[in-house]
């Protein structure tokens, strides 16, 4: 069992497999971002395998696969298939926009991916571009419609809300729960990377989420979907889908964290906040021994912090000079 310095068990891995998007969401990525790594410093497709059965082998049994925008990583499915394949992972998610999933989810359903997470912002197409810069919202419910019907369950909707961009949209984001086994997830705004988004004024704190997301009633912990992550569920009178409630600011999730994320360049962040992480990618070039890499894995995951910064950030002390894509959102 992989357990950090406080004693927190960590059996979940987020791998990035690339810092590219083919989006610039405006909280997200500058839209002139170019400091996307070359071919050359993201891990191969045998990099990130023998690099997952190190994990594996000291008690990761979770993955999910993110970016970076993931589908639009050559060979996606592939990878996924190989990764299904490594004994002790025992389940595998996918964190995607959904701009190519309509085109790819039965490949990704024949590989082995059993579940997803599309983001979602806007459910007014006009919107929706402006918030993500290049995308097409007919193209997300696409697939979006197309992982419900090729089975893949859960399918949860990731809503960042603020203040101005989305936040008079809470109550259409629930209704979508109603009628179908949809679960959206309302997620606080974090001070995430220089994108000049950020601020005070467009945070929009969970209280005042979960206010306008009512009617809700809380769940039971039995009742959640699949999943074990930082959001609380709760769900509509009636309803076949659930609201979850991620909040990273308000009301912090670390004590009870049980993940560590692999950037596309193979550093293994211990915390979403770090600024910081241990370089993998360098040993395996050099020919390191699995033993090696595991040491490296054992002493990064000690060193996971008690706890994230992002309040102060929030509050006015700096920001986080890494963006999401650059940790693996
Ligand atoms: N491209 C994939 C996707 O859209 O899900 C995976 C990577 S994306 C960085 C992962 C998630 O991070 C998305 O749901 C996105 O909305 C969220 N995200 C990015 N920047 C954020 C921020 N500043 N605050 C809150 N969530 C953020």
């Amino acid at each position: 069992m992989l357990t950090d310095g406080f004693g927190r068990k960590i059996d979940y891995l987020r791998l990035s497999v690339t810092d590219r998007c083919n989006l610039r969401c405006v909280y997200c990525l500058p839209e002139r971002y170019t400091h996307f790594s070359p071919a050359g410093e993201i891990l191969s497709d045998e990099e990130v395998l023998k690099l997952l059965s190190c994990f594996a082998e000291l008690g990761i049994s979770k993955v999910r696969i993110t970016g970076g925008e993931p589908l639009v990583r050559q060979g996606i499915a592939g990878l996924i298939q190989r990764v299904s394949k490594i004994a002790g992972i025992a389940d595998i998610s996918l964190s995607t926009n959904g701009t190519l999933l309509a085109k790819m989810v039965h490949e990704l359903a024949q590989a082995g991916l059993k579940r997803v997470n599309v983001s979602l912002d806007s459910l007014r197409s006009e919107r929706f571009a402006q918030i993500t810069r290049f995308g097409k919202l007919a193209a997300i419910s696409e697939g979006i419609e197309s992982a419900l019907q090729a089975g893949l369950s859960p399918v949860k909707l990731n809503c960042v809300i603020a203040r101005g961009m989305n936040d008079e949209e809470i109550g259409d984001f629930v209704k979508l729960t109603e009628g179908r086994p949809l679960h959206v997830r309302l997620i606080e705004l974090m001070p995430m990377g220089e994108t000049g988004f950020f601020s005070k004024e467009r945070w929009v704190p969970l209280q005042e989420i979960m206010e306008k997301a009512a009617p809700i009633e809380p769940l039971p912990v039995e009742a959640w979907p699949f999943g074990r992550g930082p959001a609380r569920y709760y769900r509509r009178p009636g309803a076949k889908g659930t609201v979850g409630f991620i909040s990273a600011l308000s009301c912090g999730f670390c004590s009870s964290c049980n993940r560590v994320r692999l950037t596309a360049k193979g550093t293994l962040v211990p915390c979403l906040d770090a600024s910081e992480g241990v370089d993998l990618r360098t040993p395996l070039r050099g020919g390191a021994s699995r033993k090696d890499i595991q040491q490296l894995i054992l002493s990064a995951v000690r060193k996971k912090p008690a706890r994230h910064h992002m309040l102060e950030r929030a509050l006015g002390a700096g920001r986080n000079s890494r963006y999401m894509c650059q940790v693996g959102g």
